[in-house]
Parts: C-alpha cells; structure tokens; sequence
C-alpha cells in the first residue's frame, strides 16, 4: 500500500530483456519496450509449477504438481521420462545437482526404450582415447 502511495513506478506485467552499462550496471530494458536507470538488479525468483495440458496424458501425479517416476525416471505412460523438478519419487530433494543427474539417468533409459538393444551404461568420456 505505501509502495504504491509512493512516486515509484511498479511495473509488473513485464521481464528484464536486456542489462546495460560498463563496469557497472546502469541500465535495464523491459519486454514492454521501457528503458529504466538501474543501479541493482534483484533476481527474485519463485516457483509455482503448473503441469497444464499433462495433467491430461494420463501420467501419475503427486501432489497435482510432479511426475511420479521411479529409479530409470519412467512414468507410468511407456515412453515419457521425467527429470528435475517436476519429477517425483520418495526421498526427492529438489536441488540442480540432483536434476542433472536424473537427466542422464532419463535420457539413457529413453536410448533403450527406443533401441533394446542400446546399452543402458554409455562410454565413459576417460574411456575415450586421448586425442593426438
Ligand atoms: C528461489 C529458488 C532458489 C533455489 N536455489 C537453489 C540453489 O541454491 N541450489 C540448487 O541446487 N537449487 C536451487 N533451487 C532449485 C533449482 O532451481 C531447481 O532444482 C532446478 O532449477 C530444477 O531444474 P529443472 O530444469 O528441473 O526445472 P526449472 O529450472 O524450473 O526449468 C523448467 C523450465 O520449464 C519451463 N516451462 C514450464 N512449463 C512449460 C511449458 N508448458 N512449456 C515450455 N516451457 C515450460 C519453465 O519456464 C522453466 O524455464 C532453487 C529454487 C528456487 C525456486
């Protein structure tokens, strides 16, 4: 309520397209077309998740909000995989680390899915030899 009472312009609707200056920074751009002076720029990010048209495929949810997988980060629909946040089994800790990992986990199960007879476990990049 003071903010708005206050002569601060509150612009909501829009994103930070581009940032400007030097060594520091001085300006900031707005989706709407705004150029706005900046001295600090405050990335305050929340989350909601909003599954929207997945909530129809017949998937598994938990919560309305995540994909229930298990360990090779399968769904219950033979063939959608799910990494990161979205998805969800017992013990999940939501951290990037965590979904970097799922990812690799999803996309070598996706490869047998798709090809039986692809190997589930892919080289090792120190297995590769060294490049003359
Ligand atoms: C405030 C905050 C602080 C955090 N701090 C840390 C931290 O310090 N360390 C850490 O490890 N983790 C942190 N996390 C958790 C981390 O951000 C998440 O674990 C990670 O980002 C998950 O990655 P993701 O790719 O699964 O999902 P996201 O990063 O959420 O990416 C999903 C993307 O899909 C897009 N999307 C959604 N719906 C659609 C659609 N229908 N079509 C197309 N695109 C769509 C979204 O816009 C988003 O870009 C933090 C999370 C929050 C909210």
């Amino acid at each position: 309520m003071r903010l708005k009472a206050s002569p601060v312009e509150i612009v909501t609707n829009a994103q930070v397209t581009v940032t400007m200056g030097g060594d520091r920074l001085e300006r900031i751009e707005l989706s709407t077309g705004q150029t706005l002076p900046c001295q600090r720029l405050v990335a305050a990010l929340g989350f909601t998740a909003n599954l929207g048209p997945l909530r129809e495929w017949g998937l598994d949810l938990h919560d309305n909000r995540h994909l229930v997988v298990d360990s090779a980060m399968r769904t219950n629909v033979p063939g959608i995989f799910a990494a990161g946040d979205i998805a969800d089994y017992d013990g999940k800790v939501r951290l990037i680390a965590v979904g970097f990992g799922e990812v690799a986990t999803a996309v070598n199960n996706a490869a047998v899915h798709l090809d039986p007879a692809a190997q589930l476990f892919p080289e090792r990049s120190t297995d590769q030899p060294v490049p003359a």
